[in-house]
């Protein structure tokens, strides 16, 4: 590891990428900017050779009104027309993320919905998920990139600790999160706030690079309704398609994970989503927008730092009995 973080330092930072999708990058640093805070870095950082050298995504640090130094990474370190896997896109993001010191990662996604009481011959669309709402998850569909960083101390978990993924969206953070958001609903501009009081929504990264196909989908609502059956005196198991930025990460550095996802769509395949790109196109560049562009920077500037004893961010990675360490090849 050769290269030193260039990038800004802070407590929080936001990766937040499709909401503010209807907007270009510049034209946010603007509205921040119009706010009163000043933009104290704006660069591409180098990246150490291990993660692919050259320089990363874009990274923007500024200090609010109140003089607290805020990150913000577009699109979840996105780069235009780069495939996140074979560019090792996470990878980057992480060692900027890791390096800049914050504990709070604030996360904003959007995303399709399965309902599988949509298949139902009577619902209630008051109770079921759908377009123009917000959630906040409950947990999500572990794949292949939930994982530490390579080359830094967070690398893996075992054998040094048993770290559990309950509550991976911290729960004392997503509390005050929905309490504002519910504030959108009563200017029209969401329909409902989803909390796990009333639906477990987990995430699910899609594997592909695009939107899951009608089995898939459909997989996943048979896989839900067992799962809520099994379970009936707990609100009902459905699953959110989109993005489901670094849980296992978070965990392992101890930053504490504020997620919210914004329903764009009926997941492919549901019933009646024959609008489904329509909906999703008008929602970006409409409400979701008119709500993010206020959200972020409200979060950014207000989430405090919990300590750890109304969540389990922190108490969730558990040392384990040394001796597992000497079980195992010594590194040369
Ligand atoms: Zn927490």
């Amino acid at each position: 590891m050769t290269n030193q973080y260039s990038g800004p330092h802070g407590d929080i930072a936001s990766v937040t990428g499709s909401p503010l999708w209807g907007i270009e990058v510049e034209q946010v640093v603007q509205a921040y900017r119009d706010r009163g805070w000043q933009l104290n870095y704006s660069g591409q950082p180098e990246i150490p050779p291990i993660y692919g050298g050259g320089t990363g995504p874009q990274v923007f640090g500024f200090e609010t009104t109140r003089g607290r130094r805020v990150i913000w990474i577009p699109s979840y370190g996105g780069v235009l027309g780069q495939d996140w896997k074979h560019h090792g896109t996470r990878e980057k993001v992480l060692w900027i993320l890791l390096n800049s010191g914050i504990k709070v990662l604030v996360v904003g996604g959007t995303s399709g919905i399965t309902d599988w009481r949509l298949y139902e011959k009577r619902y209630d669309s008051q109770t079921t998920v759908e377009p123009g709402d917000m959630v906040f998850p409950w947990s999500f569909y572990t794949c292949s990139q939930d994982r530490g960083l390579i080359g830094t101390s967070i690398e893996t978990a075992w054998p040094k600790f048993d770290m559990t993924l309950d509550r991976p969206y911290c729960p004392e953070l997503a509390m005050i999160m929905a309490a504002k958001a519910r504030g959108y609903v009563s200017q029209g501009l969401l329909r409902r706030v989803h909390t796990i009081e009333d639906v477990r929504v987990a995430l699910v990264t899609p594997p592909g690079i695009t939107f899951e196909t009608d089995f898939d989908i459909l997989d996943w609502a048979a896989r839900c309704q067992r799962m809520s059956e099994m379970t009936p005196n707990l609100p009902p198991v459905l699953t959110l398609h989109g993005d489901n930025f670094a849980p296992v990460f978070c965990r392992l550095a101890g930053v504490h994970l504020a997620y919210y996802h914004l329903v764009a769509n009926r997941a492919q395949g549901m019933p009646d989503n024959a609008q489904l790109v329509q909906t999703l196109h008008e929602l970006y560049c409409g409400n979701f927008l008119k709500v993010a562009l206020d959200y972020e920077p409200f979060l950014l500037e207000t989430l405090p730092v919990p300590d750890g004893r109304s969540c389990l961010c922190i108490s969730s990675k558990h040392l384990a009995p040394e001796v597992f360490c000497q079980a195992m090849t010594q590194p040369s």
